[in-house]
């Protein structure tokens, strides 16, 4: 156990700080959650390497920098509503929820949704709901959100994720193609028509699988 939390102030340091996330808030957060929870069975002396891993329904937990990286450009300072899309193992949710008071998530995978929501219950972070469907869509019932943080990479930005930001909200999303160049974009809602886009460097994600993503395999759910 004290193993594990050693490697995380490890990484923390090493991998997050030292490589310019500066928000002491974020960097904070990741100080608190146990990643070892998160990864697959088996995976767990993996934990704090500076990777993405395997975890079911193949699918991936992201790695440390690109959570926090996502989470600082998201500005999340005084946020009260905020949503991810794309839950996969819920370490993100479980970061996000050290930071806002409020997250709302969605996986299009039930049997992931479901884990992701045994461990965050588990360690006690009774302030993220989680539900299963098309996160393209968003989640018209919580919004307006201060900040939308996209785990999967669609090939344009979803409207309706753009019409469910607050104005002054902050929409960070990879956009690109399966196994192409991907870049991540923080979309700043101005005011009801106008929104100011930042392109924030290349990143490798899994496909955004909706409606508004790229076309869902015919051999998936
Ligand atoms: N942030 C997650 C973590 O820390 O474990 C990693 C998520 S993984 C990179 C991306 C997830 O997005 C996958 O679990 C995938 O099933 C999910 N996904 C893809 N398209 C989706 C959609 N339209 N709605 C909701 N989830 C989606």
């Amino acid at each position: 156990m004290r193993d594990y939390e050693c490697a995380r102030h490890e990484m923390v340091e090493r991998q997050l700080a030292r490589r310019g996330i500066k928000d002491a808030r974020v960097l904070s957060a990741m100080r608190q959650v146990p990643r070892e929870a998160f990864v697959a069975e088996g995976f767990e002396e993996f934990a704090y390497e500076d990777a993405a891993l395997p975890i079911a329904e193949g699918q991936t937990i992201s790695q440390p920098f690109i959570v926090a990286r996502m989470a600082e450009a998201a500005e999340l300072e005084r946020v009260n509503n905020v949503l991810e899309v794309g839950v996969g193992s819920g370490y993100t949710s479980a970061v996000l929820s050290h930071l806002t008071s409020r997250v709302s998530a969605i996986e299009r995978h039930a049997a992931l949704a479901k884990k992701a929501m045994e461990r965050l219950s588990a360690l006690g972070r009774n302030n993220v709901e989680i539900r299963t469907g098309d996160g393209t869509k968003g989640w018209p019932a919580k919004a307006p959100f201060d900040a939308i943080i996209v785990s999967a990479a669609g090939p344009t930005i979803p409207m309706a994720l753009k019409e469910q930001l607050a104005i002054g909200g902050r929409l960070v999303i990879p956009v690109g193609h399966e196994n192409g160049p991907q870049r991540l974009l923080r979309i700043k809602r101005i005011d009801d028509n106008r929104y100011d886009a930042e392109d924030l460097g290349g990143v490798m994600f899994v496909p955004l699988i909706g409606d508004e993503g790229a076309q869902r395999p015919q051999s998936s759910g």
